[in-house]
């Protein structure tokens, strides 16, 4: 079922989670595992997020190094069979643009549409690790708009060959990101919006938004959004801090602040059963807030942590 029917459909608020696919290696174990003790609050879907190779130095017999393309997680086209298959529930897979050319991200959408999978969730993806600037394929998009029209092309039965312009039509319900607190390459709120807006002109289903710890922002980024006519739904993803450490990591990498309240009560914190504890009462508090405000559905990113999810999700439901 499309995530925009399940909202449709929805009499109180909806739960969903995000996985990562395990590192290369793993089993499907790893996932179920991970997923088990979540099950019992019935997500409407859980998304898989997608990931481009990484460029890594290898060491040659004669001591020089070589550069070379390792996808460390790569799966989530599987996964989400395996998941709907397990659970018999929505999977939505993440599909991005970097390091995948046009040929490459249609075939992963001639499968998931064979598997029976009605939902996608459309990114541009960031530059790899060791690269400051996001570089699209040399045959692939440079934005997520792009991504977006490419699957809309797909619903319509338009495919990349020229003469293959009535194929079958796909019917991806298309979810694309969100961030109350911008992106941190636009230059302003209202640029990152208007882009926004325009995925949504393009034919985008609904809106799930990166994480943020202050729910103030999420609320004014809704506010936002509909004063520029973006009338679609809009998911929270939210994130429990489990460490110290994750004080200057999230930051760093998802360029979202943390609320001084909550940094500072961390601070105080002697052990990481502590912090847990901190950044679990705090997500409790998010997410009753924000379903009294009425969102349609709280995305929980599980990262590792399902046990914490679970205790917050618990106290929510
Ligand atoms: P875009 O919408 O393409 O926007 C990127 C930047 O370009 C923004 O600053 C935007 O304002 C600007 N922009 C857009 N259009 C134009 C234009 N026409 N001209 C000029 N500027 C423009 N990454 C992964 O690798 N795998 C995942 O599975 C994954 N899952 C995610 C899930 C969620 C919910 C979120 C919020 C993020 C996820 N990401 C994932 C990270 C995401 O790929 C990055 O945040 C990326 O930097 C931007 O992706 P986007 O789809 O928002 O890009």
């Amino acid at each position: 079922m499309k995530v925009t029917e399940h909202i449709a459909q929805a009499k109180d608020t909806l739960i969903s989670f995000e996985i990562l696919p395990p590192l290369k290696g793993k089993s499907i174990e790893s996932i179920y595992d991970h997923l088990d003790p979540l099950m019992e609050f019935k997500p409407a879907f859980i998304n898989v997020t997608y990931h481009r190779s990484e460029h890594m130095f290898k060491k040659r017999g004669d001591g020089s190094f070589e550069k070379v393309e390792i996808r460390k997680r790569p799966g989530t086209v599987g996964i989400c069979a395996a998941i709907m298959n397990h659970y018999n529930v929505d999977a939505v897979p993440h599909l991005i643009c970097g390091g995948f050319s046009r040929e490459e991200t249609e075939n992963a959408l001639i499968d998931l549409n064979f598997l029976g999978v009605d939902n996608v969730l459309v990114l541009r993806g960031d530059a790899p690790k060791n690269e400051t600037f996001f570089e699209p394929h040399p045959d692939g998009h440079r934005y997520a708009l792009e991504l977006l029209q490419q699957v809309v092309n797909m619903n319509n039965g338009v495919y990349l060959e020229e003469d293959l312009q009535e194929g079958v039509k796909t019917k991806f319900c298309i979810g694309v990101a969100g961030y109350p607190e911008k992106h941190f390459e636009a230059p302003n709120m209202q640029t990152d919006i208007a882009h926004l807006k325009r995925k949504v002109e393009k034919g985008a289903d609904y809106i799930v938004t990166q994480m943020f710890f202050d729910n103030q922002k999420f609320f004014d980024f809704v506010t936002k959004c509909r004063d520029m006519g973006i009338t679609i739904p809009i998911i929270p993803g939210l994130k429990p801090i489990t460490s110290k450490k994750q004080l200057t990591v999230l930051p760093r990498t998802f360029h979202v602040d943390i609320p001084d309240e909550l940094s500072t009560e961390i601070l105080k914190c002697k052990t990481d059963k502590e912090v847990e504890e901190v950044g679990t009462q705090w997500l409790i508090q998010q997410s009753r807030e924000l379903k009294q405000f009425g969102v349609p559905v709280l995305h929980y990113y599980t990262l590792g942590k399902p046990k914490v999810v679970k205790r917050v999700v618990e106290a929510v439901v």
